[in-house]
């Protein structure tokens, strides 16, 4: 049995009957039958079928918004933004899909070579439950655009979410068996990556989880793209606009209860202003409002699991055993519910959790450093690449260090990363490989074939 929580209360919302294995070999065989009619298909049919599902989502967007916010807690409005973006995606890749993929000419001594980008099959998706929504269907559009299938092993809190999605799916018209969630535990992923009809996986989640289904993935030779883990740094040089860049760091930090791959992490703040940016980072994230995450006056509201605060709240505790002060926050609430309140450590140094791991929850670290070179040097001083972002008033100089110093895959100026349909997505180092999103996102899971006419 798997169990929806409600981390507001702590109340059961649902239970949900695992797939035995053999209902799990049966769909993979039904999905894959069908990949080999809808890569028959033509663009403008798949296209017409994803306009639908972005219309669908809009249209029941608050629905799917409370559902969210139900299952993982997340504040309200950001569950009403998620529901939206992901009508983005969908009418990005209707729009885009065929552009992206069509045939690209190549001279050579042939009469005609080109290359062509053919669906490769059924690719598995393993998901995590911090955007429930927007994780599946950033990976759904372009690979169902492509002509591939897809079958979704989602995190085992949100499978009200999971059943939501694949309604989505079915109301806007694509074939039943096209897109299937399984209700199984990650022991079962194994099963799935090694099942013949499987070519491809796609996981978003720890970094943990990566390694291990990259590695059974690599044994079968097949492909993986993996969205992991970040630390995401967040650079504030002398000459920046401390005002704006507090605020844009204390909202980074703290969307979705903080637990976003590229939330800010590490703020690292160059010394001849460093008083002065702490002070007024420490009274934004004082301002924040922790509380019920249906009530669209709070900023925050419970983490996604009671052991997943308390975990944050051990990264938290034994930073201050090694030496960190707790500025703010750092302890967990008398109230029912994974609640864990806004929390500022500084004199972070290495060897503290704070420092070296990623803090997925709304604690901040502070770390003050000599210069621009002390403050590259500690960016970089990390096993994770996600993303970064540099605050200047010189936008030349922000521009060098986001595009040559900063070791991310996505690296911003004077901003807060995120991620955007038109724009790639992932990282280097340990925060995974691939990338999600834009043309680069879609020829992921294809045969890119040569194809030469004598
Ligand atoms: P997680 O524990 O790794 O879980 C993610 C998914 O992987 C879940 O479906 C989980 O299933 C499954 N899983 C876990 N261990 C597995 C294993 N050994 N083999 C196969 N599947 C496994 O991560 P999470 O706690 O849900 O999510 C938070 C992490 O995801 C953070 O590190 C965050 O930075 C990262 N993330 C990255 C991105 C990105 O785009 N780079 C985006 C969002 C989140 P169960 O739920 O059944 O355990």
């Amino acid at each position: 049995m798997l169990e929806s929580i409600n981390p507001t209360n702590e109340e059961l919302i649902q239970h949900y009957a695992v797939m035995s294995d053999n209902d799990v070999i049966r769909i993979l065989g039904q999905v894959n039958s069908t990949y080999h009619e809808w890569k028959q298909t033509a663009f403008n049919h798949r296209a017409s079928l994803m306009k639908n599902a972005a219309k669908i989502l809009r249209d029941r967007k608050d629905e799917f918004a409370k559902l969210m916010t139900l299952e993982m807690g997340k504040p309200i409005l950001q569950s009403k933004g998620e529901v939206e973006k992901c009508a983005w995606v969908c009418d990005y890749y209707a729009e885009n899909a065929e552009k992206f993929l069509a045939n690209k000419e190549v001279k050579t001594d042939f009469a005609k070579s080109y290359v062509s980008f053919q669906p490769i099959g059924v690719v598995l998706a393993v998901m995590p439950w911090n955007f429930p929504f927007w994780q599946v269907f950033r990976f759904a559009a372009p690979t169902l655009m492509a002509g591939n299938a897809g079958v979704l092993k989602h995190a085992s809190n949100v499978m009200g979410c999971v059943l939501a999605i694949e309604d989505v799916f079915l109301k806007a018209g694509f074939p039943e068996n096209l897109f299937r969630s399984l209700v199984i535990t990650s022991k079962k992923v194994e099963m799935v990556i090694r099942n013949k009809n499987v070519q491809a996986v796609s996981l978003t989640g720890s970094t943990l989880a990566g390694k291990s289904v990259a590695a059974i993935a690599g044994s079968e030779l097949k492909k993986t793209l993996l969205e992991l883990g970040g630390s995401d740094p967040y650079v504030i040089l002398e000459d920046a606009d401390l005002e704006t860049a507090a605020e844009i760091c204390v909202n980074s930090r703290l969307i979705n209860g903080g637990q976003s791959c590229i939330a800010a992490k590490r703020f690292i703040v160059v010394e001849e202003i460093y008083k002065m940016f702490e002070e007024l980072f420490l009274q934004k994230m004082k301002s924040k409002k922790m509380g019920d995450p249906f009530d669209e006056s709070n900023h925050l509201g419970p983490q996604a699991r009671t052991d997943l605060r308390n975990e944050l709240h051990d990264q938290v505790r034994i930073s201050i055993e090694k030496g960190a002060k707790l500025q703010l926050g750092g302890e967990i609430p008398n109230v029912k519910g994974a609640y864990y309140p806004p929390t500022v450590l500084t004199n972070v140094s290495p060897g503290m959790p704070a420092y070296d791991d990623e803090i997925f929850g709304p604690a901040a670290s502070l770390i003050k450093v000599k210069d621009e070179a002390e403050a590259i040097t500690v960016a970089n001083a990390t096993s994770f690449g996600l993303g970064a972002a540099v605050f200047t008033n010189d936008i030349e100089r922000g521009e060098r260090i986001a595009e040559k110093e900063l070791a991310a895959g996505s690296c911003f100026v004077n901003d807060s990363v995120r991620s955007d349909p038109r724009l790639p997505f992932g990282g280097v180092k340990e925060s995974g490989y691939g990338r999600e999103l834009s043309l680069f996102g879609i020829r992921e899971f294809v045969n890119i074939k040569t194809v030469c006419l004598k």
